[in-house]
């Protein structure tokens, strides 16, 4: 299916009216040359019902959206394609509370996990690392932040942005909650999210040093002009990022689930210059569809920090 999507609401609404055209939708993303069984790969299969499929080699049974984001939810795909519209055609998204008044939905509680289901499909499988010349340095969320104390647990989580410096702007841009700022935690992060033999431009923490496989640019602060930074484009992902996290979400966001939410701005800032928002609903449908399942259970259970071997 070439790049067919909706470009504005009323076409969305009128397009996928039942969830048949929803499903149908979804069909064309998933298996563009055809129904192949999840289990065993087979390409015959028999409708046992409508939209339910049974493998005629293994007998395993698959319908659109088993194994995707949409598996086990109560709710019509239409209202998922609304959600999904949302999320994508407004510049700064939208909250749980914000979703829930506009699709009118029984509960907040519904609205937040489609959220974060929906930012599971977010990262695309297989995506590049950033190269050229990429600013990389660390951020702190909660604690100390202006507006959020008192509402945030007291913990405070530790952010590494890498931002690609393309002539005087920023490029595509990179985000990982790290444990520390030791050697291992900044190299990881370093080899996770940057190409080798691009150049990295750090400050002077000592960590940073010996980049093996890439240039490093090390930056060491002297006498700047007032307001001059020595990464301004982290610096400047840093406080968009910041003003996201406390105007969209009130700064109602768990240290827990934060990693979730870098991955919905850097979805989202990465596609900032996108001409249609409705490309950008495109290719969230397209990720749901291969991103596998999301147990409600998978998205309330507090998750370790994705510590990446830099050895790699
Ligand atoms: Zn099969």
């Amino acid at each position: 299916m070439k790049e067919n999507y909706p470009r504005t609401l009323q076409e969305l609404e009128s397009r996928f009216r039942t969830d048949e055209a929803c499903r149908a939708y979804l069909f064309a993303l998933r298996w563009p040359d055809g129904w192949i069984c999840p289990n065993c790969s087979g390409r015959t299969a028999w409708a046992v019902r409508r939209g339910l499929w049974r493998c005629s080699q293994c007998r395993h049974e698959a319908s659109v959206t088993s194994g995707t984001i949409f598996q086990d939810s109560h709710l019509p795909l239409r209202t998922w394609f609304l959600a999904m519209w949302h999320v994508t055609s407004q510049k700064t998204g939208v909250s749980a509370v914000g979703l829930q008044g506009t699709l009118g939905l029984g509960s907040y509680k519904t609205a937040w996990a489609m959220l974060h289901k929906m930012r599971r499909a977010m990262v695309r499988p297989g995506r590049e690392r950033l190269q050229g010349l990429v600013e990389v340095d660390e951020t702190y969320w909660g604690g100390d932040e202006e507006g959020v104390v008192g509402r945030l647990t007291e913990k405070k989580a530790l952010i590494i942005i890498g931002a690609e410096a393309v002539g005087n702007g920023i490029g595509r841009i990179r985000l990982l909650r790290i444990p520390d700022t030791t050697k291992e935690s900044l190299r990881g992060f370093i080899v996770h999210a940057i190409e080798p033999g691009s150049t990295v431009r750090t400050d002077g923490l000592n960590a940073y040093l010996v980049l093996k496989g890439y240039t490093h640019d090390r930056q060491v602060q002297r006498r700047r002009p007032k307001g001059e930074h020595l990464l301004p484009r982290v610096h400047r992902v840093a406080s968009l990022l910041k003003r996201w996290m406390l105007g969209t979400h009130q700064g109602a966001i768990g240290i827990e689930h934060l990693d979730h939410y870098l991955d919905e701005f850097a979805f989202r800032f990465n596609r900032r210059t996108s001409a249609s928002r409705g490309k950008l609903f495109y290719l969230l449908v397209q990720q749901a569809v291969q991103v596998g399942a999301v147990p409600f259970s998978t998205i309330i259970k507090p998750q370790p920090l994705v510590v990446v071997e830099s050895s790699k």
